[in-house]
C-alpha cells in the first residue's frame, strides 16, 4: 500500500485537517484541525478508515502498519516526554474510535492504555499520587475487558462484573462515591479485575502494552460490525463500507484531585438554538464519568465561581467561540483539565434538536452572517419542521394538573415537545405497547445503545439519572423525541413494574405527560396544543410579532420559494383541509379522493343503494341522488382553492368496502332502504374479493359503470361553472386511476368528454379542464407513450405503483418488511421513501415516455411519498412539476424541493 495510513498531531501541527473527514473520521480530523489551530490537544495520531475498510478486505492489517505506528507513536512520545511501557515514565494512550459521521455511545473506547504491574509503579513515582494511578489502573483494566475481550454483564437485569465488584467494594468500605476509595481498596480492585479476565476469557490480562495497543485497535475495528453500531446505522443510514477511522491518544487527566475535571460544553443550547453556552462538568474525574450519567455533572455556569479551575472557564468560552466561528456552526466540545490546565479531547459539530437547528441556522444567516441562506437551508432537514409544527400541552390543562398536585417531579429539559402515552420500563415492553396501539413512555435509569428500538416505539422518554448530555439525551433528541432526563426523584423498580415520587406510585401502563420544553413530568394525561407556527398560520391565534419561531419558519419558507423548481401541492379531501395546506403554502391539490365523501352518514346509505342497484336505471337514480351532494363538496373546494389547480380522482376502492359486513350492519340498511336483507347479503358476497388491491377497483369500475364517471364528472365541471359564475377561477382536472392498457383510458376519456360537453352546453360556457390519468400499475409505466396521447397529465400513485412493482401488498406488508430492512435486504422501508432503485426507475421511464408524445405533459406524485424529503429531491431530478403530499408536510416538501436545487447546484459546480 502507497497510500499514508498513519496521520499525527499535537504541537500545533497536524498531517490531516477537518476536510479529511471520510480518511480520518470526524474526532481524528477534528483533533487535526484543533491542532493546526494550535489549541492544546493531546498529541497522537489518527489510523485512517482506509485501513479499516483493507482489514475487512483481507482480514489482516496491511503489513507495514505496525512499522508505521511505531515510529509515529515515536514522534508523540518525543512531544509528550514519555515513553510508552516505560517503567520509569510511561506514556499512556487512549484508544477511540470515530467513523466520518460521528456516532455517540456507539463505539468503544479504551482510556490509560499502557498500564501494567510494572509502569503502574513509573506512574506513581512521576505522580507521587498511587490512588490516581491506582484508579487509572483499574479503569483501565476494566474498559479493557469489555471494549477489547468482551466481558459484558451475564443478563440485562444485573451490571457487568467489573462494576460489580466496584460496588461491592464501595459497599465494603461503607462510601458512596469512587473517589472515596483508597489507593490500597483500587489496588486490590485490579487484583480483582484481572482475576474476573482470567475466569472469564482463560488467557491472563495481557500485560504487555504493545499486546494491549494492538488488542485494543482490533477492538475497535471490530466493533465498527458490532450490533449497537450497525443498528445506528441502519437508524441513520450510514453505509456499512465507510468504516472506521482509530485515534491513538496521549492521556490527560481529569482525575488527579480537585483541581482537575473532565465535562462538555456546547457553543449554544443545542435544545432551543439560543446562543448561549452550556455544558457539564465533573469534577476530579475522567472518561465516560460526564456522559454515563453515573453521577450528576455541574452546569459549566459553575465553573467560573470554582476557586482551583475557574480560570479555564475563560478559555474555554474563547476556545468554543474560535471553534464556532472557524466551523461556522455550532460545536460540541469535549475537555479535560488536568491540575489546572485545560486540555481540548474532541469537537465536533453539535448534535441539536429540530428547532434547535432552525433557530441557529437563521441566526448564523440573518443575525450573525457567518453562513448564507443556501447554507442555512442545506443545514436544516426538512423533517425537522415537524419540531416547529409539533403540539405542546394545554396551558390550562397542564395548570390545572399542576394546582391539583399532579406534577409529580421535575427532570432537565432534553428534548421539547408535549407527550402524553403509557409508561413502561423496558425497551422491549416499549415496542410491545406501541404495536398494541398505544403512546409509550419509556421510563429508566438511564438508557443505552441497547434501548435504540425501544426509544424508537416511545413517543417520550424520561430518566432518573443523567445530565443533558447523557445517552437518553442525546440520542432521544436527535430521534425527535420528547425527552427529560435526570429525575432523579423518582424511584425506579424494575422487578414490579413502577416507580414512586411524592408517595405516588405509577404502574406500567398508567399515563404519564411529559413537558420535554420545561422537564416537568405530570400524572396522567393533559391534552396538546398545537405549535406556534400553527397558532400563527392556522388557528390565527397568535400574531406573527408574537412568535419568533413563526418568524424562523416563515424566513425559511420564503427563502425554499425562491429557491425551488417543484410545485408543493397537497392531498385534500375536505375543504378544511385544503384551508390548512394553503395555510401551509400549498400551490393547488394533487390528490382529491372523492370516496371519502361518502362515508358521511346521510350519504353512504344513497351510495349503498346506488351499488346495489339491480339495473341501470336504478343505478341512474341512486346517482342522480349523490350528485348535488357531490357538487356542492367540489364548490366548496373550488372555492377554497380560489383559482388553483385541483386533481380529482374518479371513484377508486373496490365497492364493497362501502357496503355493511356485519349482521347488524346489513339488517339496518335492509330496514332503512327498503331492500330484502337477503338481497344486500347476496350483494356483499358477490362483492367480495380475494385480493381486493387488485380486483374490481379503479377504472374498472368506471368501465363497468360509465354511468359513475359521468356523474363525477358532471358534479366536477357543474361545480366548476357555478364557482366561475361567482368570479372564481377554477382549474379542475379529472383524474382516471389504476389504468393499466391506454384502451381504459380513451374509453373513459370519451365519457368524460361527452359529459363535459352536456354540461358546458347546459351552463352556456365552458371551462378549461385538464384530463390525466394515475400512473400506479407497471404497464401503464411502460406504455406511457402511448397513454400520453390520451392523458394531459399523469401523477404517480406511488402507494400502488409500490405494491404492483414489489408484488408486495401493503396491507400485509407489516408481517416481513420489518425483517427485511432488519436483514438489509431493503435498506428502507419502500412505502415511506420512493425506492429509486427499482420503483424510481420505472418512475423516471413513464416520464420520459409520456413526454416523447406530449412534450408538454405535465407530471406529479401524490403518494405519500410526496412529502418524504428524499422522494421529493428525486421527483425534481426525474423532472416532475410537483409533489403532492399531506397538509403538514407540505412545509417538508418546500424546504425539500429547494434543497433539491441547491444539491443540484452544487453538483454542477
Ligand atoms: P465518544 O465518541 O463516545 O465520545 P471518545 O473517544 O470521545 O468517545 O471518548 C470517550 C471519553 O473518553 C470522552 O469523555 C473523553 O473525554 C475521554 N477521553 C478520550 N481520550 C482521552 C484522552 N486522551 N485523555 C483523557 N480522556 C480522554
Ligand atoms: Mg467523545
Ligand atoms: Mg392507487
Amino acid at each position: 500500500m502507497t497510500n499514508k495510513q498513519v496521520y499525527f498531531f499535537g504541537s500545533g501541527t497536524a498531517d490531516g485537517k477537518a476536510e479529511m473527514k471520510n480518511l480520518l473520521g470526524g474526532k481524528g480530523a477534528n483533533l487535526a484541525e484543533m491542532s493546526r489551530l494550535n489549541l492544546p490537544v493531546p498529541s497522537g495520531f489518527t489510523i485512517s478508515t482506509e485501513v479499516c475498510t483493507l482489514y475487512y478486505e483481507n482480514g489482516k492489517y496491511p503489513s507495514d502498519l505496525e512499522n508505521n505506528v511505531n515510529e509515529t507513536l515515536h514522534k508523540v512520545e518525543d512531544v509528550m516526554g514519555a515513553k510508552f511501557g516505560d517503567s520509569d515514565n510511561p506514556l499512556l494512550l487512549s484508544i477511540r474510535s470515530g467513523a466520518r459521521i460521528s456516532m455517540p455511545g456507539m463505539m468503544d473506547t479504551v482510556l490509560n492504555l499502557g498500564l501494567n504491574d510494572e509502569t503502574v509503579q513509573g506512574l506513581i513515582k512521576q505522580t507521587n499520587d498511587p490512588r490516581f494511578s491506582y484508579d487509572c489502573y483499574r479503569r483501565f483494566i476494566a474498559m479493557y475487558g469489555d471494549v477489547a475481550l468482551g466481558i459484558k454483564a451475564e443478563s440485562d437485569e444485573e451490571s457487568g462484573p467489573f462494576e460489580q465488584r466496584l460496588h461491592a467494594k464501595k459497599e465494603a468500605r461503607g462510601v458512596t462515591n469512587d473517589t472515596e476509595l483508597t489507593a490500597d481498596d483500587l489496588k486490590e480492585l485490579v487484583a480483582e479485575f484481572k482475576a474476573v479476565i482470567k475466569e472469564r476469557t482463560g488467557t491472563p490480562f495481557p500485560e504487555d502494552p504493545n499486546d494491549q495497543l494492538w488488542g485494543a485497535i482490533g477492538a475497535v475495528f471490530n466493533s465498527w460490525e458490532n450490533d449497537r453500531a450497525r443498528v445506528y446505522r441502519k437508524l441513520n443510514g450510514i453505509p456499512d463500507d465507510w468504516g472506521t477511522a482509530v485515534n491513538v491518544q496521549s492521556m490527560v487527566y481529569g482525575n488527579m484531585g480537585d483541581n482537575c475535571a473532565t465535562g462538555v460544553l456546547f457553543s449554544r443550547n443545542a435544545a432551543t438554538g439560543e446562543k448561549r453556552m452550556y455544558g457539564e462538568y465533573l469534577v476530579n474525574a475522567q472518561g465516560e464519568d460526564v456522559v454515563a450519567g453515573i453521577r450528576t455533572p455541574e452546569s459549566f455556569d459553575n465553573l467560573k465561581e470554582n476557586e482551583l479551575i475557574g480560570h479555564c472557564y475563560n478559555e474555554l468560552v474563547e476556545i468554543a467561540e474560535k471553534l464556532e466561528h472557524h466551523y461556522t456552526d455550532m460545536q460540541d466540545l469535549e475537555f479535560t483539565i488536568q491540575k489546572g490546565k485545560l486540555w481540548m479531547l474532541q469537537t465536533r459539530t453539535g448534535k441539536r434538536t429540530g428547532l434547535a437547528a432552525f433557530k441557529i441556522a437563521y441566526d448564523l444567516a440573518v443575525k450573525e452572517k457567518l453562513i448564507t441562506k443556501e447554507e442555512a437551508m442545506l443545514r436544516v432537514d426538512p423533517n425537522q419542521l415537524n419540531q416547529l409544527l409539533r403540539p405542546v400541552f394545554d396551558i390550562k390543562q397542564k395548570q390545572q394538573a399542576i394546582e391539583s398536585n399532579r406534577l409529580l417531579t421535575k427532570g432537565l429539559n432534553a428534548g421539547p415537545g408535549a407527550a402524553t402515552g403509557r409508561v413502561v420500563f423496558t425497551a422491549a415492553d416499549a415496542e410491545i405497547f406501541k404495536s398494541k396501539g398505544n403512546d409509550v413512555i419509556l421510563v429508566r435509569h438511564e438508557t443505552s445503545p441497547e434501548d435504540i428500538k425501544g426509544m424508537e416505539a416511545s413517543i417520550g422518554i424520561l430518566t432518573a439519572r443523567g445530565g443533558l448530555t447523557s445517552h437518553a439525551a442525546l440520542v432521544g433528541r436527535q430521534m425527535g423525541k420528547v425527552c427529560v432526563v435526570g429525575a432523579g426523584e423518582l424511584q425506579l423498580n424494575y422487578s414490579l413494574k413502577q416507580f414512586t415520587v411524592k408517595g405516588k406510585t405509577i404502574r406500567e401502563g398508567d399515563y404519564i405527560s411529559l413537558d420535554g420544553s420545561t422537564g416537568e413530568v405530570i400524572e396522567g394525561t393533559v391534552d396538546t396544543r398545537p405549535s406556534e407556527v400553527v397558532e400563527v398560520i392556522i388557528s390565527k391565534t397568535m400574531s406573527p410579532e408574537e412568535s419568533e419561531i413563526f418568524q424562523i419558519y416563515d424566513t425559511f419558507m420564503g427563502w425554499a420559494d425562491e429557491y425551488r423548481r417543484l410545485k408543493i401541492r397537497t392531498n385534500a379531501d375536505q375543504p378544511d383541509q385544503a384551508e390548512n395546506a394553503l395555510a401551509f403554502g400549498a400551490e393547488g391539490i394533487g390528490l382529491c379522493r372523492t370516496e371519502h365523501m361518502f362515508f358521511e352518514e346521510s350519504r353512504i346509505a344513497t351510495m349503498r343503494e346506488m351499488i346495489l342497484a339491480e339495473t341501470q336505471e336504478e343505478r341512474e337514480a341512486a346517482l342522480e341522488k349523490l350528485l348535488p351532494m357531490q357538487k356542492q363538496d367540489f364548490i366548496e373546494i373550488f372555492r377554497t382553492m380560489n383559482g388553483l389547480p385541483v386533481t380529482i380522482r374518479m371513484l377508486d376502492p373496490p365497492l364493497h368496502e362501502f357496503l355493511p359486513h356485519t349482521k347488524e350492519d346489513i339488517q339496518h340498511l335492509a330496514d332503512v332502504t327498503s331492500i330484502p336483507y337477503e338481497k344486500i347479503k347476496a350483494q356483499v358476497d358477490a362483492l367480495s374479493e380475494s385480493n381486493p388491491m387488485l380486483g374490481y377497483r379503479g377504472c374498472r369500475l368506471g368501465i363497468s359503470y360509465p354511468e359513475i364517471t359521468e356523474m363525477q364528472t358532471r358534479a366536477i365541471l357543474e361545480a366548476a361553472c357555478e364557482v366561475k359564475k361567482e368570479g372564481i377561477i377554477v382549474e379542475p382536472e379529472i383524474m382516471i386511476p389504476l389504468i393499466s392498457h391506454v384502451n381504459e383510458l380513451t374509453i373513459q376519456e370519451e365519457v368524460v368528454r361527452a359529459a363535459a360537453k352536456d354540461t358546458f352546453d347546459k351552463y352556456g360556457f365552458e371551462i378549461e379542464y385538464a384530463f390525466g390519468t394515475m400512473i400506479e400499475i407497471p404497464r401503464a409505466a411502460l406504455t406511457a407513450a402511448e397513454i400520453a396521447k390520451s392523458a394531459e397529465f399523469f401523477s404517480f400513485g406511488t402507494n400502488d405503483l409500490t405494491q404492483t412493482v414489489f408484488g408486495i401488498s401493503r396491507d400485509d406488508a407489516g408481517r416481513f418488511l420489518p425483517l427485511y430492512v432488519n436483514k438489509r435486504i431493503l435498506d428502507h422501508d419502500p412505502f415511506e421513501s420512493v425506492d429509486q432503485e427499482g420503483v424510481g426507475v420505472m418512475m423516471k421511464m413513464a416520464v420520459d415516455f409520456g413526454r416523447t408524445t406530449r412534450p408538454n405533459l405535465k407530471v406529479g406524485i401524490c403518494g405519500e411519498h410526496g412529502g418524504d424529503p428524499a422522494t421529493v429531491e428525486f421527483c425534481h431530478r426525474i423532472k416532475q412539476d410537483y409533489v403532492s403530499c399531506s397538509p403538514f408536510r407540505v412545509p417538508i416538501a418546500r424546504l425539500a424541493a429547494a434543497q433539491a436545487v441547491l444539491k443540484e447546484n452544487q453538483q454542477n459546480s
